[in-house]
């Protein structure tokens, strides 16, 4: 099979992993025109210093001894294997590399043999680039599960990335989902890398010349609603996670039913609204100060649909409302439905000259659309009257929805 058969296949089977965003669309070229967004292939990431880059997203093959039942590359799904060698993909990324296509390269794998092969097999690839063809482009790989802890460490002083992959939310799910893998076995690797990455940071105080070990850090994806898991489970793994493991980032990815499989043939595709409510929780857990507890608990397992996580919280901790915007700390400005990280800051430096007034807020760009039901500003209240919890969260939904009625999750 020449190449290009082979990066057809293999691009294609990368196409639901979403650990590195997004890859291709529906869009095709049309005579006369450039460009085709429907190849999958290339994807888009973020480097350490917070660049966007293209980089080509790959398997290093599709022919996996592990039978995960939702995997479109599971050993028992007929679909026609294949797989590169090392140098096949470090050929074709210094290729794509060198006319401008990509920064850098993605490779993941299904597992060959075992996961010491598979790794071998992964760190090759990165050893001919950085070290033959001394390519200091960006690559973000998959450690795999299982192997060796050596080998863990061995990737990590190659590549900028790497991802292992937790798979599932809870443990039960994995059992019954991806059998041949162990959480204990995926937590160690995360261990691993971990401390790693803890001991480089302490070395090059001293020796200055100490090699990097994964300087974009590690990262890990998770499939929701394939076994049915609230949103409390998988809150409450992810901060486990970022607070075990110290992770750049944890993705979701939104169960898709791409093959028949007796224990997921009831389960319909999870609507992508839920996979967007969880980022948006995530996102308020990494940088809001907010834990899974506060978001979902056991009387609300699942994330309001109709508003986003913040202004849900907010509306079913109205007595903790309306804060004046004179007086609030950056914490509790942050709070605030409709004022994020930015607009806290803007606040507090204006604040410095001046008491705000509500004319103040809109000039410094601040969005009071949302924000005027929870604030006080000067003593004033701004927002519309609402008798209880219930009245404010439709009024609430009702705006966010009128707002957001040309996006369609679903
Ligand atoms: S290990 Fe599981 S999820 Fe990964 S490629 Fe193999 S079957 Fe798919």
């Amino acid at each position: 099979m020449n190449i290009l058969e082979k990066l057809t296949i293999l691009t294609d089977a990368a196409k639901f992993d979403v650990s590195c965003s997004s890859s291709g669309s529906n869009r095709k070229n049309k005579s006369g025109g450039l460009g085709n967004g429907h190849l999958s292939g290339i994807c888009h990431s973020w480097s350490e210093d917070g660049r966007c880059i293209s980089l080509l997203k790959i398997l290093f093959t599709n022919a996996c001894i592990y039978d995960c039942k939702y995997c479109i590359n599971r050993s028992s799904n007929d679909v026609k294997r294949v797989a590169f060698t090392p140098r096949e993909v470090a050929d074709l990324t210094m290729n794509f590399y060198k006319r401008n296509y990509i920064e850098g390269l993605f490779l993941s794998s299904g597992i060959i043999k075992n996961p010491d092969y598979t790794m071998e097999m992964l760190i090759e690839t990165a050893r001919i680039l950085r070290l033959e063809y001394n390519f200091n482009g960006y690559i973000h790989m998959k450690a795999i599960p299982g192997a060796s802890y050596d080998l863990v460490r061995n990737m990590g002083h190659l590549v900028d990335r790497m991802s292992i992959n937790v798979e599932l939310p809870t443990d039960e799910s994995l059992k019954l989902l991806a059998p041949q893998k162990k959480t204990s076995e995926i937590e160690n690797s995360m261990a691993v890398a971990k401390n790693s990455i803890i001991q480089r940071k302490n070395e090059i105080k001293v020796y200055k010349h100490t090699p990097k070990f994964l300087p974009a850090g590690q990262t890990t994806q998770m499939i929701i609603g394939a076994n049915k898991e609230s949103d409390l489970e998988i809150m409450s793994r992810s901060q486990n996670l970022y607070q075990n493991f110290d992770l750049k980032r944890v993705f979701y990815s939104a169960f898709v039913p791409v093959v028949k499989s007796d224990l997921t043939k009831d389960i319909d595709r999870v609507p992508l609204l839920r996979e967007h409510r969880l980022y948006q929780a995530d996102w308020l857990m990494r940088f809001y100060d907010f834990n899974a507890e506060d978001l979902v608990n056991s009387s609300k397992q699942n994330l309001d649909l109709d508003l986003d996580p913040k202004t849900s919280w907010a509306v079913d901790h109205i007595d903790k409302f309306p804060i004046e915007i004179n007086k609030a700390s950056y914490k509790d400005l942050m709070k605030i439905p409709g004022i994020g990280r930015v607009s806290a800051r803007k606040i507090i430096n204006a604040r410095k000259y001046r008491m705000l007034d509500y004319d103040n807020l809109k000039a410094l760009n601040i969005s009071t659309k949302r924000a005027k039901n929870f604030i006080l500003v000067k003593g004033k209240y701004w927002g519309s009257k609402f008798s209880n919890k219930k009245e404010l969260r439709m009024r609430m939904s009702l705006s966010d929805n009128k707002s957001h009625e040309q996006l369609s999750f679903l």
